[in-house]
């Protein structure tokens, strides 16, 4: 069979190609996108003739089962999004997961990934930490969903659109509390990165004031659950600390 290529492309900045990535999708008999005319640009952008497919989360049964049986008759696909890394918050699972279970090849071509993008210039803990994708729009079920983690210890990162935020923001301080520290991230690796930074009190602060910063693409990062008992423990010790050193001579 052929080889089922999981290519990365940028998420805003056009030089964050990877030399790979390019020559995998001259070479691939065709190329499966999120959305064609969304990836003609891009592909236009590195000189890439190869024929595109759609791809897409609204692709029914068939048209997985044809581009598998593509692979399957020895014809190499590249899978791309719209931006960044397939499967991540964009189409491709069912894709990859039959091509698995048929036994095909199955190779990534790492690249751009918003969230990693973000964390890894936050200054949050990015020791462990959970990708909690988009939340969702009713309010209820945000809700829902943000109590479900709201006592996990793991930084909690989400995908947000810019008409989304304010409503968030607002879930997110009535769920775990305006004093709850977070980073926002906006328009990586584009013109107007930003990194906004403090209590969730104060990040909705910084965007009532201008509203420029609730626009664009935007990366939420949230702290996580410094349980109370810990915190006293360490205050106890602390004082504890700062009494002993009293005595020393
Ligand atoms: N597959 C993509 C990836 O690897 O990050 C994510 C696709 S998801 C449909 C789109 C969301 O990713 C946006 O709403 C935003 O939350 C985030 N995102 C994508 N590009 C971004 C950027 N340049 N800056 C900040 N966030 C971005």
């Amino acid at each position: 069979g052929g080889t089922l290529y999981i290519v990365a492309t940028p998420i805003g900045n056009l030089g964050d190609m990877v030399q790979r990535a390019i020559d995998i999708l001259h070479k691939v008999d065709v190329i499966a996108a999120e959305d064609t005319r969304h990836s003609a640009k891009l592909l236009q952008h590195f000189g890439i003739s190869t024929a595109t497919t759609a791809y897409h989360d609204h692709s029914d049964e068939a048209k997985t089962q044809s581009l598998i049986e593509q692979l399957g008759s020895g014809e190499s696909i590249a899978l791309i999004s719209d931006a960044g890394t397939p499967l991540i918050s964009d189409p491709g699972y069912r894709l990859v997961h039959e091509a698995r279970k048929q036994g095909l090849r199955v190779e990534p071509i790492p690249g751009a990934c918003a969230f990693v993008a973000a964390l890894c210039a936050s200054g949050l803990p990015s020791d462990r930490f959970s990708f909690e994708g988009f939340l969702p729009a009713k309010s209820t079920n945000r809700e829902q969903v943000l109590s479900a983690v709201c006592e996990d210890s793991r930084t909690l990162i989400f995908y947000e659109s810019p008409h989304r935020i304010s409503a968030s923001l607002e879930s997110i301080a009535l769920v775990m509390g305006a004093e709850r520290e977070m980073v926002l991230a906006r328009e990586l690796t584009k013109t107007f990165e930003t990194f906004i930074g403090g209590t969730v009190a104060e990040v909705i602060a910084v965007l009532e004031q201008d509203a420029n910063q609730k626009r664009g693409e935007m990366v939420l990062m949230i702290k996580g659950f410094e349980a109370q008992a810990e915190r006293e423990v360490s205050r106890e010790v602390e004082n504890m600390l700062a009494i002993l050193c009293e005595e020393l001579p």
